[in-house]
């Protein structure tokens, strides 16, 4: 979550370390726009997780995430 141009974790409320305008930390940035099928239509969600929140999250999933290495880091 921004505010004040600060970003907070949603789930844990810890503020992200910010250098200018980019996150020096692992964080998931969700920004999400629910489609005219779902219950949603039309409504737009943003928020954000710490790596630590994010692993949480994914821990909990009953299939496992894709994972995969990049050999290039921009
Ligand atoms: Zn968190």
């Amino acid at each position: 979550m921004k505010r004040d141009n600060r970003i907070f974790c949603n789930q844990c409320g810890k503020e992200l370390k910010l250098e200018g305008d980019i996150v020096r930390e692992g964080y998931f940035p969700a920004d999400v726009t629910f489609g005219y099928f779902s219950n949603k239509d039309g409504l737009r969600h943003r928020w954000d997780l710490c790596e630590q929140c994010y692993d949480a999250l994914i821990r909990s999933f009953q299939i496992p995430v894709e994972e995969t290495e990049r050999n290039e880091m921009i």
